[in-house]
């Protein structure tokens, strides 16, 4: 009863063009589509706007049965489905937000073999019911989209993914193809054997996106910076501004608005119909700005988005990645732009500190962060350091920040020094707790209320720093934090010594660092 209606046809190509509309195959696409259509197993790693999509679509049409698509984006499977119908694909989902009745006429599409693809919630698959449910189907493949949610490893972990390793037992004839846009070797590996993907043929893409031109900025006052490069570079684009806080998207989202930008506020505290509202909105109007949380974006297809702009700093090199990669997708000149100061640091060590879970959990994410930070602090194109982060090769971009107006290095060795020192005499008043600007403060040798409350006028490295000035001496705090030759701790953020620090103490370490290039702007072009 299941062969109702067959394939649509028997050559990708022709249902490439046929249903889809395109002349060609991308990169990588054809030998992905020939391999699971002929019931290979696949592992795909392919960049944002790639066309993952369509590996597994076109499969699903030219095989026997109905392609099963296991995906965590319940939000856009509405959209997905009404996007493959407009062109004649007969799709549908089950997910969490349907009632009883829309689930119903769903199953019994999908028993009679009037369906192509079925969109599942992950946590629907865990379901004895939805198991029984596809028993009595015929499926013609399993596709996992997102598959770095089942890497505990990876940035994204969701553990209704990790039931995914059953797929195989319950259905070992089904080919199954997992897909994701990031992923770095140990995610990869992990990947791999939590779905039993080892032998499996692995396509790996280029994780390039050479038309995102990558910047990295200090952070002064983020809102006005921000502004700036809307105005100068960005005007009238549609583009994305991600804030790590609620309450920072509603200041931001206002403050443009203020400005005479279109900016609209998304965050999981909005009521959801709002959310739904200004997503559409985004996704239909021309030039709009949309101020979100990393809530917003994933799976998100909107192929004109300009510039993308972080004013935090991401938790990791895979969200960085994967947030940037939402701009551009249509191949055209794009911006990546995040702004970053030492608080960024100084918050987000305390929040790995205060997190739950065990230490391995907290380990990871301070992996993951510093990660982050080195790729903040660089001197090198940020282009070939991204790229090996994923594994991958690169040559100097001349389409990034630190190419266009490569940073110099000086040596920070005695400031270091004088600043570590700082941090060791306070660290014997154990009871107080001395964020980075009191440390400055002695520095500079500036008699607030504190330093005199503390008597730290009397101590000898009051007043040694002159040399620098306040801005310097915070970005040498956040470059000696990104290096691990200083550490935060406890909820105020006193900075204290690590073990490397005694290498520099002990005068048996040398610290380059990075001094900012004159402010880059207008394409990259240095401000006179
Ligand atoms: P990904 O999931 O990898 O981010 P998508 O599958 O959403 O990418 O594809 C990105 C865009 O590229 C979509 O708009 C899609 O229609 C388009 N696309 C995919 N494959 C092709 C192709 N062979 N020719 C032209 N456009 C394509
Ligand atoms: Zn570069």
């Amino acid at each position: 009863a299941t062969d109702t209606h067959g394939p649509v046809a028997r050559d990708t190509s022709e249902v490439l063009r046929r249903v889809f509309g395109y002349d060609s195959f991308r990169e990588g696409q054809g030998e992905i589509i020939d391999h699971v259509a002929a019931g290979g197993d696949a592992l795909v790693l392919m960049p944002t706007g790639g066309g993952k999509s369509l590996c597994y679509q076109i499969p699903a049409l030219v095989r026997d049965g109905v392609g099963v698509v296991i995906s965590p984006l319940i939000a856009l499977m509405q959209d997905q489905v009404d996007a493959l119908r407009a062109v004649g694909v007969r799709a549908g989902f089950l997910n969490s937000t349907q009632d009883p009745d829309e689930r119903r006429t769903v199953e019994a599409t999908f028993l009679a073999g009037e369906l192509d693809l079925l969109y599942l919630a992950p946590e629907r698959l865990r379901l004895e019911s939805t198991a029984r449910l596809l028993d009595r189907g015929r499926i013609s493949l399993f596709a996992i989209d997102e598959a770095h949610c089942v890497a505990q490893w990876g940035h994204d972990f969701r553990p209704d993914y990790l039931a995914l390793s059953a797929l195989h037992e319950r259905w070992p004839s089904v080919p199954r193809i997992a897909l994701t846009a990031t992923a770095t070797p140990a995610t990869h590996a992990e990947i791999a054997s939590r779905l039993n993907l080892e032998d499996a043929r692995h396509f790996v893409a280029s994780f390039d996106r050479p038309n995102i031109q990558y910047r990295i900025v200090p952070k002064q006052e983020p809102k006005r910076q921000l502004l700036e490069l809307l105005r100068t570079e960005h005007a009238g684009d549609a583009g994305i501004v991600y804030c790590l806080s609620r309450s920072s998207v509603e200041k931001t989202a206002a403050f443009l608005v203020e400005h005479g930008v279109e900016a609209l506020p998304y965050h999981a505290g909005l009521d959801a119909g709002v959310r739904a509202a200004n997503q559409a909105r985004f996704l239909r109007e021309d030039g709009l700005v949309m101020v979100a949380t990393i809530a917003f974006g994933m799976g998100i297809d909107k192929p004109d988005v300009r510039f993308v702009a972080h004013l935090d700093l991401p938790k990791s090199v895979e969200g960085y990645y994967q947030e940037t990669g939402r701009a551009g997708r249509d191949g055209l000149p794009s911006t990546a732009w995040l702004a970053y100061g030492l608080q960024d640091v100084v918050q987000q060590r305390k929040m790995i500190e205060s997190s739950e879970g065990d230490d391995a959990h907290r380990r990871r994410l301070a992996t993951h962060l510093d990660a982050m930070l080195a790729l903040c602090e660089t001197v090198e194109c940020r282009r070939v350091r991204l790229l090996a982060y994923f594994g991958q090769h690169g040559e100097p971009c001349g389409n990034c920040d630190t190419c266009l107006t490569p940073p110099t290095t000086w040596d920070g060795t005695i400031a270091a020094q004088k600043l570590l020192s700082t941090v060791y005499r306070l660290q014997h008043e154990r009871r107080q707790k001395f964020g980075a600007g009191h440390l400055i403060d002695i520095l500079l040798g500036r008699r607030t209320a504190k330093v005199i409350q503390f008597d730290h006028d009397t101590l000898t490295v009051f007043g040694v720093g002159q040399e620098l000035g306040e801005s310097e001496w915070r970005a040498v705090v956040r470059q000696l934090l990104a290096l691990g030759l200083l550490a935060v701790e406890g909820d105020y953020g006193t900075l204290v010594l690590t073990e490397a620090s005694g290498e520099v103490l002990g005068r048996r370490r040398e610290v380059p660092l990075r001094r900012e290039p004159e402010r880059v702007r207008r394409g990259g072009k240095a401000a006179a």
